[in-house]
């Protein structure tokens, strides 16, 4: 493999590379051409998630930042930011990197795969492929977001059943992303969609504006807001409404031993600081405990008596392929990944074809069947 070669692309000394492969924190994916590594965690500041696919060029695509959350809003903005921020919508989907490999465009999961259901969708975009080949060397980092899609189902009603909008360019090796307003007028350049912008606030003005903009997204059932230095030399932070937080609980309690506890915990410990934060009455507290509770406990309730009744716990996707062999493409892709599931309906028109996807949940059903029949935990 030509380890020096990437060692140089990444500005990474190589022994650091053959270390990372030894102990698998880097994976090699054969089965793609052109084959490529895989970091599986962070190596000498290089993120988790980062792309190096080895074709006749070694190309990179380094992996997506995690971004900090904040709890409790206002002391956070006026210690991390200079002066100014920009405000603009989280979008629940999931994250995606298209990025020009080999004069394809290939769509990678925060993972750092290449999903063929996501590459499938978007390299058919004439305006990302355009942009890509005309900004060589950037990245575009979007939310994928719809009703079909293998990852993360919410209904937007601007995106139909599959929209992807972007919320970053990033140089692909760098991973320097570009400032808000330059971002925007070069995606708007290109017809390229881009999460809602709010503005550019004071940062003393700011956590007013968010408070008021999350609480009207939480109406209409969207997210939160992601927080940027507008310049983006500052790392971004996300805020997100108790609504969300409540549907995520929800989606996870149908699934109770699937999910770690460190994900229900920062979840409830949410509640309790923006509840404090927003200075909330009686009322709104008690409002707040009920969704919170319900959130919990509904899901939970109905998994338990699905399982009482002789049935199997399953997460259920409906998605669409151009044809058959999309379809098997993407079920070797999720086999490899060691994700189990069954295609459960076929529906077939124009050539294309539409499947339930369910997959297993196996943990949970196991955990909770043997509970029923008697067992302690
Ligand atoms: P993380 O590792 O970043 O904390 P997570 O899986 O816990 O990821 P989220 O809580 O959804 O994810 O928050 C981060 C994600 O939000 C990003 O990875 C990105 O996919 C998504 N996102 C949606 N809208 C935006 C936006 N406007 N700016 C940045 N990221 C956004
Ligand atoms: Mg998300």
């Amino acid at each position: 493999m030509r380890l020096a070669e990437v060692a140089e692309r990444l500005g990474i000394e190589e022994w650091r590379i053959k270390g990372a492969l030894e102990r698998q924190s880097i994976q090699q994916i054969d089965n793609f051409n052109p084959p490529y590594l895989i970091f599986r965690k962070d190596v000498a500041g290089v993120e988790r998630g980062t792309a190096v696919f080895l074709g006749e060029e070694v190309t990179v695509v380094r992996g997506f930042p995690k971004i900090m959350r904040a709890f409790y809003l206002e002391p956070l903005v006026r210690r991390h930011f200079s002066s100014r921020v920009a405000v603009e919508e989280k979008m629940n989907g999931y994250n995606v990197r298209v990025a020009l490999v080999e004069g394809r465009v290939l769509a990678l999961t925060r993972g750092g795969y290449v999903c063929p259901y996501t590459t499938a969708r978007l390299s058919a975009r004439r305006r990302i492929g355009r942009f890509l080949k005309e900004n060589p060397g950037k990245v575009l980092c979007g939310e994928a977001v719809g009703t079909r899609n293998p990852y993360v189902v919410h209904h937007y009603p601007e995106a139909g059943e599959f929209g992807f909008f972007a919320f970053d360019i990033r140089d692909a090796a760098g991973n320097r992303a570009m400032p808000v307003l330059e971002r925007n007028r070069l995606l708007e350049e290109y017809g390229i969609e881009h999460v809602r912008f709010f503005g550019i606030f004071k940062k003393e003005e700011a956590t007013e504006a968010v408070f008021r903009v999350v609480r009207e997204l939480a109406q209409e059932g969207r997210e939160g807001v992601v927080i940027k230095d507008p310049e983006m030399r500052l790392p971004p932070i996300k805020y997100t409404s108790s609504q969300t937080n409540a549907s995520d609980l929800a989606y996870a309690f149908r699934f109770p031993y699937e999910y770690g506890r460190d994900f229900f915990f920062s979840r409830i410990i949410r509640e309790g600081f923006q509840a404090v934060e927003w200075d909330e009455g009686e009322a709104e507290l008690e409002e707040r405990a009920l969704r919170l509770g319900k959130s919990i406990l509904l899901p939970m309730v109905e998994s338990i008596r699905r399982v009482r009744d002789g049935e199997v716990l399953t997460e259920d996707h409906v998605l669409d392929f151009a044809g058959e062999e999309e379809l098997e493409e993407f079920l070797t892709y999720l086999r490899r990944q060691g994700v189990s599931v069954v295609v459960d309906e076929v529906e077939r028109k124009d050539g294309g074809v539409r499947v339930v996807l369910r997959r297993l949940r196996r943990s949970s059903t196991d955990r909770i069947r043997s509970v029923l029949s008697g067992r302690g935990e």
